[in-house]
């Protein structure tokens, strides 16, 4: 076994990573790995962490390895973002620890899952750590695209690029890692466009399958203006359903965390104020996450959709092309049906004008609104 085994469809990627973890000559002490989501940017990290790590160069086995991949090992530190930003101050703290030696291994890695979220101010006390090099240190900076990071930190990292890997790679995957059966690994692979993570969660949780078949099923729907708002409104709904499901749970041991380590009876009814306001600095930060959260599972049902009306344009072409949602056949019929090929380009880019509109802090519903007026079904409008 090795550490590169679910770094899958990145023959390339892994290539060059292997074999500056086996070759010091090969080695650069700044990386950046970009990828469109779900690609495996933050896995193809960790396991060039296990690999520098691994007396082995990346045996996927020993203790190295498997502390390195859970992010648990001493001399890996990986800031995964929750908020919207990562903040000067948390910049500062990193490059603070590059400048340590590492305590047990060759290596102290620091791995930024979202270095496309770094403030300017940031980024900027980043580059200091960047510039001047500790030689135990190595960053591993993960970004969708190079345009996402500016362009100071680019030109002082070696860069890497992951490509959206085959779905039957992705649907394997599942399989030997997840243990998931074969047919459902293949259904959650396609329709979650290779996304890896995003096919996981189909594959694993019945109720993100109803929730993406509900979403799917509104396209159907769209006649009159009236049809238009009602599916707006269930669009962000379903949304926000999904993002309640994950994060209640999850703020609400947070916040009991909290008290407890300050020494405060979470059962109290009133806190004191120092408790206070530690708590409501926790609640905001929740709050912003939840809306960043919010935000994704609405973008992730607007690729679904976009998906939709592409698999709808195949149809109607007859292309022996490979569809996304092949368990949708009455209703591509029915869109194929109904729209022109005109009309099926025009519902795709109203849908990207509205990935677009939210992406720029427009209030969802209504570009969710804007964009379902433009799916009506053209014969019932
Ligand atoms: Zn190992």
């Amino acid at each position: 076994m090795t550490v590169w085994r679910d770094v899958v469809g990145q023959d390339e990627t892994v290539a060059t990573l292997s074999a500056a973890a086996a070759d010091p000559a090969q080695m650069t002490h700044a990386w950046l790995l970009t990828g469109p989501p779900g690609s495996g940017r933050s896995t193809a990290a960790r396991a060039f962490a296990a690999a520098l790590l691994c007396p082995d160069h990346g045996c996927g086995d020993c203790h190295e390895c498997r502390t390195a991949k859970d992010g648990s090992h001493a001399d890996v530190t990986v800031v995964a973002t929750e908020g919207l930003s990562i903040q000067v101050k948390d910049a500062r703290e990193l490059a603070r620890v590059a400048q340590h030696r590492p305590s047990v291994g060759a290596w102290r890695i620091i791995i930024i899952e979202d270095a496309d979220r770094l403030t300017e101010r940031a980024a900027d006390a980043l580059l200091k750590a960047l510039e001047e090099p500790v030689p135990r240190t190595v960053w591993l900076l993960c970004a969708p695209s190079l345009e996402d990071v500016i362009v100071t930190i680019r030109s002082r990292s070696r860069h890497v690029r992951l490509r959206t890997p085959p779905a039957d790679a992705v649907a394997e995957l599942l399989v030997r890692r997840d243990d998931v059966d074969p047919a459902m690994a293949a259904y959650a692979a396609r329709a979650a466009q290779s996304h890896v993570g995003l096919a996981r969660r189909l594959a694993r949780d019945e109720g993100a399958r109803i929730r993406r078949r509900d979403t799917l099923q509104l396209a159907g729907r769209i006649g009159s203006l009236g049809d238009a708002m009602e599916a707006a409104a269930d669009l962000a709904s379903i949304a926000t359903e999904e993002s309640t499901a994950s994060s209640a749970e999850r703020d609400a041991a947070e916040k009991q965390r909290l008290l407890e380590q300050l020494g405060a009876d979470p059962a109290a009814r009133t806190q004191p104020p120092h408790i206070r306001s530690q708590v409501s600095a926790l609640e905001k930060e929740q709050k912003t996450r939840a809306t960043r959260f919010g935000r994704d599972v609405v973008d992730r049902s607007l690729v679904d959709l976009l998906s939709l009306y592409r698999d709808a344009l195949v149809v109607q072409a007859g292309t022996p092309v490979e569809l996304v949602n092949v368990d949708q056949t009455e209703l591509l019929a029915t869109l194929a049906r109904s729209f022109s090929a005109e009309q099926l380009l025009a519902c795709m880019t109203a849908i990207g004008t509205a990935r677009e509109r939210i992406e720029a802090n427009v209030p969802p519903l209504l570009a969710l609104e804007a964009m379902t007026i433009s799916l009506r079904l053209p014969q019932r409008r």
